[in-house]
């Protein structure tokens, strides 16, 4: 039987990572992503198991658009990775109209939009399927200076509840995983803000976040990419509405 998978947010770091955990565990793959160039390059690697599609997934229209080319070129779906985020920090008095609009727009619509999607082609093929969205341990408990990305967040483990129990009746479960401290594009930039708005260096960005890690370590986009390919697998289908948190211990819940 083929596998396939969508990835959204797949050109570059923990998406990319979830990309090729898939892969290797048979999956064929839909790469979504906004950065057209970045994910044509990425799906490369993949030899002929993948397409690249270019996608804003804040665009509710585009996001069905995009989900059918997958399915149309690989004929079937099972498992829907909703991994596309932003991160800006934001101080509360920063926060803009716009940045609002378009922080929720992707992070919580993109969410949204992805599972909307993925229920109608699980319904259309006649079969169930898991979806798996991209939480933080910033949606566990609010961390300083991302008000509107925590927020984000939070309201991402939400709609995972709900939609696991408005979808159990179709074989569809639903969760989340929230990761930590990763060593991706988007955590780099973080740091860097982190540290400019204190007047420090990246590095003392960095550690702000680093030292509370209970394994002592920042995070690989592997390891938040084992936890999805769980989440993926049969091995976790008695699990649905459930927040893994992948942070090396820097929440207990
Ligand atoms: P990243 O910025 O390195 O990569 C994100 C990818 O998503 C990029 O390829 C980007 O082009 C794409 N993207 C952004 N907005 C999009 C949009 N509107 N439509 C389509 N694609 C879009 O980020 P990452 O660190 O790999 O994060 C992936 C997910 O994990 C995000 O949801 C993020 O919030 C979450 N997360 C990351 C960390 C971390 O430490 N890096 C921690 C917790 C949660």
């Amino acid at each position: 039987m083929v596998k396939v998978a969508i990835v959204t947010g797949a050109a570059q770091g923990i998406g990319l990572a979830i990309a090729q955990r898939l892969h290797q565990d048979g999956f064929k793959l839909g790469l979504l992503d906004y950065n057209a160039e970045a994910v044509e390059k990425a799906s490369e690697q993949f030899a002929g198991d993948a397409i690249a599609v270019a996608v804003d997934v804040s665009k509710r229209m585009d996001v069905f658009a995009a989900f059918d080319k997958v399915v149309e070129a690989f004929g079937d779906l099972h498992v829907v990775v909703n991994n596309a985020g932003v991160g800006p920090t934001t101080p509360i008095d920063t926060i803009t109209e716009e940045q609002f609009y378009q922080v929720y727009g992707i992070n919580v619509g993109g969410v949204l939009w992805g599972i909307q999607a993925a229920h109608k082609h699980f319904k259309d093929l006649g079969h169930g399927g898991k979806i798996i969205n991209a939480a933080s341990q910033a949606g566990v408990v609010g961390n300083p200076e991302l008000s509107l990305y925590s927020g984000t967040k939070f309201a991402v483990r939400g709609i995972t509840q709900v939609t696991a129990r408005d979808l159990a009746e179709e074989g569809i479960t639903v969760n989340a995983f929230a990761p930590g401290i990763v060593k991706t594009p988007m955590m780099f930039d973080i740091a860097h803000k982190v540290g400019q708005n204190a007047g420090k260096s990246d590095e003392w960005g960095m550690e702000q976040f680093a030292k509370n890690i209970t394994l002592k370590r920042l995070s690989e986009p592997e390891d938040v990419a084992n936890a999805v390919a769980f989440l993926a697998g049969k091995d976790s289908d008695y699990i649905t509405g459930q927040t893994i948190i992948v942070d090396g211990g820097m929440q207990f819940h």
